[in-house]
């Protein structure tokens, strides 16, 4: 590599206590909003409270968002907006409800098919976005991707464009301290795998080491109540300012094979996004460890940890009871890791994983 690179991210970025509420009347960002939920997180974190309470102007409410949002679901939102005139979305949530929000936005100024949008692109600009997260782990408040699960491809896939980046993310970490232990530990998990993946991606830039590094370092500081499994507000802070950290990364930089490999997991098996990438992750670093030995020890020192081995007994102390419930035959992993090797999430992989290895990680990773 000759080190130049390209850092690109348009997304505002406002953390800290209270700022929706102190966003006032720039939390509009037209005349009309579709405000864009899961079924229940939004009221529970109290975010939906604090928009209806700031809002300017008028809106109207989508709260359909599920778990690996469908192509039905961006349908209806996008419908929704149309029909309703709204000019702009806040979405607020975990990943799903933020990434169904994308393409709503998509559809609310393209008459498209969400499916033709992955091989055509699409004309008109998407509308604009302010984000809240409600999770702390996918980082998609402040990314240009939106994840949708495909019936017809039988896997989750990835849809990216410029327009999809929020103009605007509002990160407050007390909407995330209603969060269940284990969608807590799942979605800190998938930060995690976005640092590290971002870290050892090929297409990782001096620029986007910063982000990872950083968002690794701060990651850490939270690991041992993450191990307890009780997290004080210090430590969710944390963990919100290293998802977003993973998002500014891998939007830079995309995802490798670890997320490749993992979205066979949560179609065929129902495994929550993160949960996934953490049962995998062991094994890539593995893998990865041949090919960059000295980054690879990078990740663990910034961890606190000395080695890969080490490194997989943490995942297992998080993971250990659902992958011994998953029981994959030889047959499953063959052929999620045929699927996962074609993706452009394993051209991104140090060390070009060939069909064989990234059978053995899936293998490694499933199967005691
Ligand atoms: P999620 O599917 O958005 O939410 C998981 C569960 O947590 C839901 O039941 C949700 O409830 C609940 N929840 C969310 N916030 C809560 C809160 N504050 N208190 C209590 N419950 C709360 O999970 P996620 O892991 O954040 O997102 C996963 C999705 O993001 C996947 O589809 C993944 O592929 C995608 N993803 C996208 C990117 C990207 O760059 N765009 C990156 C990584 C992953 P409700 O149903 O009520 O909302
Ligand atoms: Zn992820």
């Amino acid at each position: 590599m000759d080190g130049s690179f390209r850092f690109y991210l348009p997304t505002e970025v406002i953390y800290g206590a209270n700022v929706v509420k102190k966003a006032g009347a720039a939390l509009a960002l037209g005349k009309k909003a579709l405000i864009v939920t899961g079924e229940s997180s939004a009221k529970l974190s109290g975010a939906l409270d604090d928009v209806l309470s700031t809002l300017t102007t008028d809106y109207v409410i989508f709260s359909e968002v599920e778990s690996n949002p469908s192509v039905e679901t961006v349908i209806r939102g996008g419908k929704l907006a149309r029909q309703e005139g709204c000019d702009y979305i806040v979405a607020i949530g975990g990943g799903s409800p933020l990434d169904a929000a994308k393409v709503m936005g998509i559809l609310a100024a393209n008459d498209a098919n969400p499916l033709d949008l992955y091989a055509q692109g699409w004309q008109n600009r998407a509308l604009p976005i302010a984000t809240i997260p409600t999770t702390a782990g996918t980082g998609s408040e402040v990314t240009q991707y939106a994840v949708l699960t495909i019936q017809e491809e039988q896997t989750k896939k990835g849809l990216g464009g410029p327009d999809l980046f929020p103009r605007v993310a509002y990160l407050d970490p007390k909407y995330t301290a209603s969060l269940p232990l284990d969608v807590t530990v799942d979605t800190a998990v998938d930060a995690l795998s976005h640092l590290i993946e971002g870290y050892l991606s090929k297409r990782a830039t001096a620029a986007s080491d910063l982000t990872a590094l950083q968002g690794i370092a701060t990651w850490s500081t939270a690991l041992e109540q993450l191990q307890k499994g009780v997290l004080d507000g210090e430590a969710r802070s944390a963990l919100l300012l290293a998802s977003c950290l993973g998002g500014i990364t891998i939007a830079q930089t995309a995802t490798a094979i670890v997320h490749g490999l993992g979205y066979p997991l949560t179609y065929f098996h129902g495994l929550p996004h993160g949960r996934a990438n953490g049962m995998l992750i062991g094994a890539y670093l593995r893998f990865t460890e041949k090919a960059a030995p000295d980054k690879v020890a990078n990740v663990l020192d910034l961890l606190g940890l000395t080695s890969v081995e080490q490194f997989s007994a943490l995942m297992e102390h998080f993971f250990a009871r659902y992958r011994h419930e998953l029981q994959l035959s030889q047959e499953q992993v063959e052929s999620y890791a045929a699927k996962a090797a074609l993706t452009n999430n394993a051209a991104n992989s140090l060390g070009d994983p060939s069909l064989r290895e990234v059978t053995e990680i899936l293998r490694a990773s499933t199967i005691d």
